[in-house]
């Protein structure tokens, strides 16, 4: 891949230095209701972690566990050393792993009961920032916000962190909103969505909004399609209850998907300022088209060599809930009326992969003669495994053999340039809660945008669940049903392969 950077110059210390400056946040007591749990030892505490190490986080803090799990401060530590290892890996540095460890503490608290609040009032400070992250299931974040502030423990300039399920569907949403707007002021929740928190689904606003050379062409004059795919190899095995009452439109596309799709079409706002970006993207979700049934594939992976089928994996024989969903959508405005987006996610496919491909249309006239070699410009925003962006160009192929064309892509992740800073940004999830510590909303869901996105995908599942239709059958390891092929096909255009 051809570097953007060093093929016109490097990119200096300096500008290096800038690009990977950490800052710091202020002194904060963050509690994680659900500490014993599985995105807590996975994600919350190590994340922590990584950004104390980097400096971020200051030994001042404080991060106290509470569930109902009966345990002192040390078993905690010793758990969550335990993750660390696990998650970031043996062979951390003693002192620095200690002196993390000595920040945690613990409360036994049941969520619907009466015992630990006074304990963990009393160890939560005064005059610091105050964050209440609710790792649990949504059914009890009610109980929490209730009890959090009838026990003064959160005040008006407390922070609330809500994981998804977001509801599910429209009227739980509202109900789940209307719950944390009895205690806490919409500038007080947090709703994450981790997508929003990769390093280049940031990037991708920098490179629309901080460069003139997009936006000109970033409407339905030249884009000619864009894909969004969230692929995912692993089945439902392990959570298949629980997936089976949700299903990948529930599951995928109502928040990650639809964010993305967000992001891509917004207008410019006014300011990066989390009320102006979040007006922009509601302003998306306004405006897309009710979708037709022919716009809709949906899928179930069957058995294979490696595992069973979704109908042994949730359990459940009679499932029609669609472990893939393929979809052609149509935003209704003047800047993209006449470009699809199309939107795909699903499990057990060829390879675990999350891309946006922005597909230009090609020049009006060729003055080649290329023989067809001549291909559409397209920008690649690749989300995982490997975060990254490049834009595909048309150059002349090196060498003596005649005017040529040939396909190169422009690396525009910057991560070559800037050296290890560069690979090892931080996981979205340690992005996103140091962005609670400083009270930066901007990356996080608002609850309007949470209830337009149900408003629009609940009449789309609540025709299938009253319809008989079964979702297509699609091998394990394949690229989804047929049907998801033929969904572009019919319109001369092919899904970019699915691949690591
Ligand atoms: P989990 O492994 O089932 O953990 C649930 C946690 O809640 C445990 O710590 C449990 O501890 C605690 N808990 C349960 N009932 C409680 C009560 N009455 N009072 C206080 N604590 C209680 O779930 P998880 O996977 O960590 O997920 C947590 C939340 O994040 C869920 O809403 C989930 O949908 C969401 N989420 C998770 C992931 C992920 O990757 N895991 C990803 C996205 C979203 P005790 O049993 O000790 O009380």
């Amino acid at each position: 891949m051809l570097p953007l950077t060093s093929a016109n110059r490097q990119i200096s210390d300096e500008e290096a230095a800038m690009v990977s400056r950490i800052i710091p946040v202020e002194d904060f007591d963050l509690v994680i209701f659900g500490a014993t749990g599985d995105l807590a030892r996975r994600k919350i505490v190590p994340g922590l972690y990584r950004r104390f190490v980097a400096g971020q986080v200051p030994d001042s803090a404080r991060i106290i566990g509470a569930a109902r799990t009966r345990q002192d401060d040390d078993a905690f530590r010793a758990e969550m050393r335990a993750a660390i290892e696990e998650f970031i890996g043996p062979g951390q540095d003693p002192a620095q792993l200690s002196a993390f460890l000595d920040m945690l503490g613990y409360v036994a608290i049941d969520a619907r009961g009466t015992d630990g609040w006074a304990e963990l009032k009393a160890r939560v400070r005064p005059g610091v920032v105050h964050a209440f992250y609710f790792s649990v299931a949504p059914a009890l974040f009610g109980d929490i916000a209730e009890r959090l502030a009838a026990n003064g423990i959160a005040d008006a300039d407390s922070r609330i962190v809500v994981e998804k399920p977001f509801g599910r569907d429209l009227a739980t949403a509202r109900a789940l909103n209307a719950t944390l707007a009895r205690h806490f002021d919409e500038n007080q929740i947090y709703r994450i969505d981790h997508y929003l928190g990769k390093e280049t689904v940031q990037n991708l606003m920098a490179v629309r909004f901080a460069n003139i050379l997009f936006e000109p062409l970033w409407n339905a004059q030249y884009v000619d399609h864009v894909q969004i795919t969230v692929a995912e190899t692993v089945g439902v095995g392990g959570r298949g209850e629980y997936y089976d009452h949700s299903g990948a439109m529930r599951d995928m596309v109502q928040n990650h998907l639809m964010q993305l799709l967000c992001l891509i079409a917004m207008e410019p706002p006014y300011h990066f300022d989390p009320d102006a970006v979040r007006d922009e993207k509601l302003k998306v979700i306004r405006a897309l088209e009710p979708l037709a049934a022919e716009d809709i594939v949906r899928g179930q992976y069957v058995a294979g060599p490696d595992g069973p089928g979704y109908l042994e994996d949730a359990e459940n024989p009679l499932s029609r809930t669609e472990s893939f969903v393929a979809l052609k959508v149509r935003i209704a405005n003047w800047r993209w009326t006449g470009t699809p987006f199309y939107l795909r996610t699903g499990k057990r496919l060829r390879a675990r992969t999350s891309e946006i491909v922005v597909t230009f249309k090609e020049p009006p006239h060729s003055i080649f003669d290329d023989g067809g070699t001549h291909k559409a410009n397209q920008l690649v925003i690749k989300l995982q495994p490997n975060e990254g962006m490049h834009l595909t160009v048309m150059i002349k192929e090196p060498g003596p053999g005649g005017m040529r064309l040939v396909q190169v892509p422009l690396d525009m992740s910057f991560a070559d340039a800037l050296g290890a800073e560069g690979s090892d940004m931080p996981d979205a999830y340690e992005r996103l809660i140091m962005d609670v510590i400083r009270g930066n909303q901007t990356l996080f869901m608002r609850g309007d945008e949470v209830e337009a996105a149900w408003a629009w995908t609940d009449p789309i599942i609540g025709a299938w669940e009253a319809g008989s239709k079964r979702p297509e059958p699609y091998d394990p390891g394949s690229s989804g049903p047929e049907e998801a092929l033929r969904l572009l096909h019919r319109d001369n255009r092919r899904w970019r392969e699915i691949r690591p």
